[in-house]
């Protein structure tokens, strides 16, 4: 392998990195990762930490999942690919699709579509959406409604229901016809209101009205991740989504889950809509079904949607949408593996007992660390530290303090995230209580460094 000077400097000169600028590269080279084993990875200068980012919320089973790596390599000299446009299909796909069906049973969703990744997902969702009520003579509900800072991703669609300026101006025009809510976002909110379930309330009364507003004829879905991932970790109140339920049945919007990142054990539950107990009519899922180790997603579907489609007598049902990727045998194969190990370890049982020591251990540094505004957590390993400025006025913190909380951080052993003011942490579901010790005491250290 070239050393590491070398790759920074080609690497700044021949490749630009996704969310960042393409300047950003030369002025702060990235960590080279050159291995990863267990819940650690290892950079170019030998350095081992912590990952507790998970990849990208996506390694939920660590790196050496050894029956994932074992099923893709089988599956590779067995059949590598073959598509399932019309006339095609293959085992590893009809078996997944027959274990996806039995695992998400309990929210409803019995049928899947495949994509290659959390945005395909969500644009086929958004599609889906439309088509449905098309084809049941509602042609126009075309309109989608989400979460200010909610992410859904970055196809147009996608973008065009994201709730974070910076994933859309640049960008824009977007969709027309896509408008979002209030998040039940505690620490800065609108309404002024810091008690989660008053919260709730006042952002579900902001639904209503929006719908109301823009004609519930018009809107064909309301989309929402269970938890708010990349936003910065802001989870509801329990009162929230079942809200968000009843308000689309009441108006015939359907209900789309954004589980990209919540599917498959990060909250502590199955699945994000289990943890709340909310059945979606649409669920989009990614990341972990892989355990990232091939791009792959599904989009489960309702039942009674699913009867919609299937039942259609006009000629409207054919599904004039899908990725040449759909169904691909070795990702079907990847993520065969990664249903049977996240059931036979029961990650959902760890993500929620580490989940609670770390949030605890952030709970402990907000008391020690005055930049600390805001510390989300509390459901799984999905937490978020908010950092100010100055905490009485929350005052954002400047962005190179920031940097510098994440670099000592990593100096003292553990991989962070940072997204705007929040630090990031969703590492792999298997860590042990050791890790999490790990995790806390170099934020500690990177924390120290901006008082
Ligand atoms: N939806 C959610 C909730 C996500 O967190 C993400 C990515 O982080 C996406 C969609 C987009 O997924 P991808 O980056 O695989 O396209």
């Amino acid at each position: 392998m070239k050393d590491s000077n070398f790759l920074k400097e080609h690497n700044a000169r021949s490749l630009w990195h996704p969310m960042t600028h393409p300047a950003d590269s030369l002025a702060n080279p990235p960590t080279i990762v050159t291995g990863a084993q267990g819940v650690r990875i290892t950079d170019i200068d030998g350095h081992e930490v912590v990952d507790g980012v998970g990849g990208l919320w996506n390694v939920n089973l660590g790196f050496s999942c050894q029956p994932v790596k074992d099923a893709i390599t089988a599956q590779m000299d067995r059949l590598p690919y073959y598509s399932i446009f019309r006339g095609t299909s293959n085992d590893a796909v009809i078996q997944l699709a027959e274990e996806l069906r039995d695992f998400f049973a309990p929210d409803g969703l019995t049928r899947a579509f495949f994509t290659s990744g959390g945005s395909d997902s969500v644009e086929t969702a958004l599609r889906l959406a439309r088509q449905y009520h098309k084809i049941r003579g509602e042609a126009g509900r075309v309109k989608f409604l989400s979460l200010k800072k909610g992410y859904h991703g970055t196809h147009f669609g996608a973008a065009s229901v994201n709730g974070n300026a910076n994933f859309r101006t640049a960008y824009e025009p977007l969709l027309a016809g896509c408008h979002q809510i209030p998040a039940p976002y505690a620490y800065r909110n609108p309404f002024n209101e810091t008690d989660p379930e008053r919260l709730a309330q006042f952002c579900l009364a902001a639904l209503e009205d929006e719908i109301a507003f823009q004609g519930a004829g018009t809107i064909a879905a309301f989309i929402m991740e269970p938890i708010l991932g990349a936003g910065g970790v802001i989870p509801p109140h329990e009162s929230f989504m079942p809200g968000v339920r009843e308000i689309c049945s009441k108006h015939g919007i359907l209900l789309i889950a954004d589980e990209v990142i919540t599917a498959f054990g990060r909250t502590g539950s199955w699945s994000g809509c289990r943890h709340w107990g909310v059945r979606p009519d649409m669920s989009c899922t990614a990341k972990a079904i892989t355990n990232g180790y091939f791009p792959f997603g599904a989009v489960m579907i309702a039942e009674e949607v699913a009867q919609t489609f299937e039942k259609d007598e006009s000629g409207r049902a054919a599904i004039g949408h899908g990725y040449t990727y759909s169904g691909h045998p070795v990702g079907a194969a990847a993520a065969l593996a990664c249903l049977s190990e996240t059931i036979r370890l029961n990650v959902p049982v760890n993500a929620a007992a580490r989940g609670a020591q770390m949030h605890k251990g952030l709970l402990a540094l907000q008391e020690r660390h005055a930049v600390i505004g805001d510390v989300r957590g509390g459901h799984g390993l999905m937490c978020a530290l908010e950092l100010v400025g100055n905490r009485a006025t929350k005052a954002p913190i400047d962005k190179r303090a920031i940097g510098k909380v994440q670099e000592v951080a990593y100096e003292a052993g553990a991989m962070v995230r940072v997204s705007g003011p929040n630090i990031i942490l969703s590492p792999p579901l298997v860590l042990d209580a050791a890790d999490v010790d790990t995790i806390l005491s170099a934020l500690d250290a990177g924390l120290a460094t901006v008082e």
